[in-house]
């Protein structure tokens, strides 16, 4: 009864979960949340599931497929997610395929075939084929598993991921009403949760909730000095020859930076809205399949990324939401290795955002919620608090301070600014509220510009009244007195500086100004290895001694070649992670190579020969 593919397996007995997942997956244990999942889907009941991007949800529908009789079925929105899918699965022995607008009539009629036959484990669809009658036809002519939904999310009209399709999917339930259905998604805001259960019909689901919180994602945000240098040198220090993705607010921008770092040495892509649809999707394989490819892009380039050794994200313009934050984040370190999200931002930031939101066609209520979100993501930005504490506090978990953000690990002054503060607001108003904080600091640091002589500024009391701080202080300074919403910004007169009324008792010295120093700090180097990470993140001992960095790059040529060979993503041949073990431990028998996380029944049988050659000498 049980479809587990069974190299092995004794008859007559089911296999149990964990026997799959060491047999089938080559994972010793589950994650989190997984067991309990698995359980509750084998058993036959419905389940929500909240999980972080790389908390493993995959496997939460493909272990109750392989343990459930008939075959799953698994709704999902990308095709090339879908194709990444079932070839992983392929290697695994699992015998999977895909139905979607990719596969010509021939193929897809076969595929057909084998489902009606009972001969496939699990079937992936596209939503709009799915709830086509045809589609619902072919389903009811074998046994059906349990139903995946994933990307659930995409059910909610409010989320920019929706999908009309998806709305249609209860139909699922009414058709089937006892085959158990499992929705998962990476989607943390409770708003979007109810809308999947009253739109899914999952009134009667279990929902699992697992931790938000990714702990081998290092946050850091730093003030803007020179971004493209920076970003430079944080690539080049940090991440030298590894996959990341460079988020940018404008086409421009990305088509800039892009050029910018390839002319530096970086292999880097551009990718936005504007560019063809072919060459988007051609670069997006480039960045999927190749090692080490550097994608500048906008948030266009975002679902359907599920590359597990993306190294880093970093941004150099400042996102819009805390949700936008660490969705585009999340793509970082699915693999649970450690992996860096990193911004910088300065005060072009805010009054740029500030402006999209201002001069938007959206109502005053969408203003509104654009700009507490801002706000939100602003108060993130300047904390001098974890990073992690404020991000989860947003979506409501609490957590102890982590060890592994920026001001964790280099806990930032704060100072005392309110006799600033009150120079910058004077300032601010004795020039008539009329000008952006570059002259605002050249009268301030007394400089002789046309600017001040034409106005006359040089005139005024305030002139000349900041020369204790640098320019680039006072940069700062603005920075956060906008951030705090004591300085407005008004954008009809090109950006120039305004007092909100909160500035008043600031000005009549009632309220003190804390804030934090945000000059660039030298944390990264010193403590990128000493920090020790929780448990389940912490970077397997690997390429230790020189000799297993050798034998770590000759793992990765032959997998390479064998990716090349098979025209597959090499992580879908084997993971980093399974390499670096592979280079660690010097597996000389199949039995001792088994033993290694990553390593399944079909994979030692394929590749096992392979392996073990490259681990002699
Ligand atoms: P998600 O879909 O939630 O983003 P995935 O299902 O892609 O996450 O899993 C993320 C990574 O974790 C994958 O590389 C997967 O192989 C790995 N993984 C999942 N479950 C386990 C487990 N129990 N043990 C070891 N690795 C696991
Ligand atoms: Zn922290």
């Amino acid at each position: 009864m049980s479809r587990a593919p069974t190299p092995d397996a004794g008859p007559g007995t089911d296999p149990t979960p964990v026997e799959v997942l060491r047999r089938v997956f080559g994972h010793r244990e589950f994650h989190g949340a997984q067991r309990e999942i698995v359980e509750h889907v084998v058993a036959g009941g419905d389940a929500l599931v909240l999980m972080p991007t790389g908390g493993g949800k995959s496997l939460c529908y493909q272990l109750p497929a392989l343990v459930r009789p008939g075959t799953a079925v698994v709704v999902s929105p990308l095709i090339a997610l879908m194709q990444d899918q079932v070839a992983a699965l392929t290697q695994l022995g699992v015998r999977a395929a895909f139905l979607n607008s990719s596969l010509d009539a021939v193929a897809a009629r076969e595929v057909e075939r084998e489902f009606a036959n009972g001969r496939l484990d699990l079937l992936y669809v596209a939503p709009e084929r799915l709830v086509t009658p045809r589609c619902l036809e072919l389903l009811a002519r074998t046994r059906i598993a349990l139903f995946a939904i994933d990307e659930a999310h995409c059910v909610s009209q409010w989320g920019h991921d929706f999908r009309p399709e998806y709305l249609e999917l209860a139909v699922l339930h009414e058709r089937w009403p006892d085959v158990p259905r499992i929705a998962l998604t990476a989607t943390a805001d409770p708003q979007t949760r109810v809308e999947i259960v009253e739109r899914l019909a999952l009134g009667r689901a279990r929902t699992f909730v697992s931790s938000f919180d990714r702990p081998n994602i290092r946050y850091t945000i730093t003030g803007k000095r020179d971004a493209r240098a920076q970003l430079l040198s944080f690539i080049a220090n940090e991440h030298a020859g590894e996959a990341g993705i460079v988020y940018c607010l404008s086409r421009r921008r990305v088509e800039e930076t892009a050029e910018w770092l390839a002319s530096r040495g970086v292999p880097a892509l551009a990718y936005h809205a504007g560019i063809d649809g072919g060459t988007r999707s051609e670069r997006q394989a480039r960045f999927q399949r190749e090692d080490g490819v550097v994608m500048v892009a906008t948030i266009a380039f975002g679902m359907g990324i599920d590359k597990p050794d993306v190294r880093f994200v970093a941004h150099i313009d400042l996102p819009k939401s805390i949700e936008g934050y660490y969705q585009e984040t999340g793509r970082a370190g699915r693999d649970g290795r450690p992996a860096d999200a990193w911004m910088v931002y300065g005060l072009g930031d805010v009054v740029q955002q500030r402006r999209l939101i201002d001069a938007s066609e959206a109502s005053e209520q969408h203003k509104r919620i654009a700009t507490a979100k801002l706000d939100a993501l602003l108060g993130l930005c300047e904390t001098a608090q974890c990073r992690r504490v404020r991000l989860l506090a947003y979506f409501g978990e609490s957590i102890e301070p982590c060890g592994n953000c920026d001001t964790c690990l280099a806990p930032p002054e704060t100072w005392d600014a309110t006799v600033a503060s009150r120079k910058a607001l004077s300032a601010v108003y004795r020039t008539g509220q009329r000008f952006g904080a570059v002259h605002l600091i050249d009268v301030l640091r007394g400089h002789d510009t046309e600017r001040i002589r034409r106005w006359g500024h040089e005139q005024l009391g305030v002139y000349g009244i900041g020369k204790d701080l640098e320019t680039a202080q006072w940069r700062d300074v603005f920075r956060q007195l906008v951030a705090l919403g004591l300085v407005q910004v008004d954008h009809e007169a090109h950006g120039a500086l305004r007092l909100a009324p909160s500035s008043r008792p600031v000005l009549r010295g009632e309220r003190i100004v804390e804030m934090r120093r945000t000059e660039e700090r030298p944390v990264r180097r010193a403590s990128k290895r000493a920090t020790t990470l929780p448990q389940a993140a912490a970077e397997p001992a690997h390429a230790a001694t020189p000799d297993d960095a050798t034998r770590l790059s000759r793992l990765k040529a032959w997998r390479l070649e064998e990716a090349r060979r098979q025209a597959l993503p090499a992580y879908v041949i084997l993971h980093d992670a399974t390499l670096a073990e592979i280079a660690r431990r010097l597996p000389s028998t199949l039995e001792e190579l088994a033993e290694v996380p990553g390593i399944g029944a079909r994979k030692l049988e394929r590749y096992g020969a392979a392996l073990l050659e490259r681990c002699r000498v």
